[in-house]
């Protein structure tokens, strides 16, 4: 089976994608590849982030590889924390105290509305790098509110639901996320290619 890596140790990532792209390839996290590096992420687009990692990768491992960048934009607060989001409260992925500080930015905010962004990049032999976005718009709750997912997803009630993304089972989550859109034109574009 074809190897691809994944550039992240994001174990709830990983699974996310990895149920997504089924057994069409080994897909390989940054750890299975031996990468510990500290990766640069310091673009000011999703986009720019995820193309770094990928290249990242691509040029010192020598394999074929997608990174993503996601993250959290709130339209009251003009978009933050957006490519900040996983290290708004400081540490990185210290996902309550992000939280928490998103719910204090937002007091007193009327407009509660934002959305999940994430950006795939592909690079795939000498191909040019392809990009894969997905978004989904939905509400910044007043408080938390469910277990499942990870990050924001307790803060997060997608437009048309009556409950946060983490109150769900991942594949309803998976099934209008950012990240699942991203994935599904991804896994649409290697189908294509006869991947
Ligand atoms: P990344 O790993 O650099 O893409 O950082 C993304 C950050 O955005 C994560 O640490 C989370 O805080 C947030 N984030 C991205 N996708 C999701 C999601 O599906 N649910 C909840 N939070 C997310």
């Amino acid at each position: 089976m074809e190897k691809i890596v994944f550039a992240t140790n994001n174990a709830h990532k990983l699974e996310e994608v990895r149920r997504m792209l089924g057994g069409r390839f080994e897909l390989l996290s940054l750890s299975d590849i031996g990468c510990h590096d500290d990766i640069p992420e310091n673009g000011d687009t999703f986009e720019d982030n995820a193309l770094a990692k990928a290249r990242w990768v691509k040029d010192r491992y020598g394999y074929d590889c997608f990174a993503d960048d996601s993250g959290i934009e709130a339209d009251g607060l003009g978009g933050a924390p957006g490519v900040h989001s996983a290290r708004y409260a400081g540490a990185h992925g210290d996902d309550e105290a992000n939280n928490r500080k998103l719910l204090a930015e937002l007091e007193g905010v009327a407009n509660r509305h934002g959305r999940f962004r994430c950006s795939i990049v592909l690079l795939m032999g000498d191909d040019e790098p392809r990009v894969f976005n997905g978004a989904v718009e939905g509400e910044i709750m007043h408080a938390p509110s469910g277990s499942g997912g990870f990050g924001y997803d307790p803060l997060f009630r997608p437009d048309g639901w009556d409950c946060s993304f983490a109150e769900v089972a991942p594949d309803r989550k998976h099934a209008i996320s950012h990240r699942g859109r991203a994935v599904a034109a991804l896994v649409e574009y290697l189908a294509a290619k006869g991947c």
